[in-house]
């Protein structure tokens, strides 16, 4: 790959450094709908749907903008209802994610009067907010000098100190803050932080980076970019198996379960059944999906007459509307109602 020669140390040149991304993304930076918003709420909504849920996804299937119709303020995400909650964050899955957002609101409300906090205490006391979410927070809906540090960002540092050390170790991630404190453009953290977090999504990216289009080359010390950044744990993906049944019983209704556990509860899915308790299976779809490091093969088989089990009620079509289902069985559902 083609790499432009190092010429500065971005830690010497810190103005120059600032200058050269943030021009660069007052000409290329996107137009993302969070970007065109000062409330620190939506801003902690992006936020917390972009921890786990890849950028064009949110983007694309426009789950920001619907959650805000539905939820436009603190107050009206402080008083819903569960089921509400969850049919709205429907496809992004990691549920936990949308109970924290709801009890940061809640939060809010009741310590703040509904007034959003901007400051890092009352940030960092938010269910679910850590010291990257407040960062984001404070720079990008109070302009105010905050650094922050997310995956993006330890990619850039590793790759434009050329440092080896793993970037998910306790010094890794250390090194990063003071470097993102130190570079921080105090007289524009807005801007500054979404160049440097969009350098490492559109152009410092995972694996080949784009170096010949990248604003900041001359500041950049590694020779092998491709190499960096290095990580101490390798993640290793699990293969699971998944069986479920689809039974509809004389009335067109769909038998579902409830889910049980903390993260999940209050969500409905396809029934389980282990693969021997199925008399004659008949597999009637079959899909995979991933969650966190597992793979999931997802097999739906017909099932006559099975009767609900405790926690299994049987469901009108026009009730699968409402209900908040985990997304692969609205997946599979669709497939096989079509
Ligand atoms: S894209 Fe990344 S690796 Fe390439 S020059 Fe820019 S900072 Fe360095």
């Amino acid at each position: 790959m083609i790499k432009p020669t190092f010429r500065e140390l971005a830690s010497d040149k810190k103005t120059r450094f600032r200058d050269a991304l943030v021009r660069w993304f007052q000409i290329e930076g996107r137009d993302y709908p969070w970007r065109r918003t000062r409330d620190g709420y939506a801003i902690l909504v992006s936020e917390v749907m972009l921890q786990q849920t890849r950028l064009s996804v949110v983007l694309e299937k426009g789950y920001y903008e619907r959650f805000l119709l539905v939820f436009p303020d603190v107050r009206s995400l402080a008083e819903a209802g569960e089921e509400e909650l969850l049919r709205v964050w429907e496809g992004l899955g990691y549920y936990r994610r949308a109970r924290q957002l709801q009890a940061a609101a809640r939060v809010v409300i009741r310590d703040h009067g509904g007034m959003f906090p901007d400051d890092h205490a009352g940030l960092l006391a938010l269910p679910g907010v850590g010291k990257y979410t407040a960062g984001a927070v404070l720079s990008f809906a109070f302009d105010r000098a905050a650094a922050l540090v997310d995956g993006n960002v330890l990619r850039v540092f590793s790759r434009l100190f050329d440092d080896a050390t793993p970037v998910d170790s306790a010094s890794g991630i250390k090194t990063a803050w003071q470097r993102a404190e130190s570079l921080l453009d105090s007289r524009r953290p807005r801007l500054y932080n979404s160049a440097l977090m969009e350098l490492g999504q559109r152009i410092c990216k995972n694996g080949v980076p784009d170096c010949v289009h990248c604003p900041v080359a001359r500041f950049c010390l590694t020779r092998n970019p491709e190499k960096l950044p290095n990580k101490s744990k390798a993640t290793t993906i699990t293969e699971l198996e998944e069986a479920v049944i689809f039974a509809v019983n004389d009335r067109q209704e769909i038998l579902l379960s409830c889910e049980t556990g903390s993260r999940r509860s209050g969500l409905w899915r396809l029934p389980a059944r282990s693969f021997e308790s199925l008399e004659t299976p008949h597999l009637l779809a079959e899909l995979t999906y991933g969650i966190t490091r597992y793979r999931v093969r997802l097999r739906v088989f017909e099932a006559q007459n099975p009767g609900a089990l405790p926690g299994e009620i049987w469901v009108d079509r026009q009730a699968l509307e409402i209900l908040p289902l985990g997304a692969p069985y609205r997946k599979a559902l669709h497939q096989l109602l079509a």
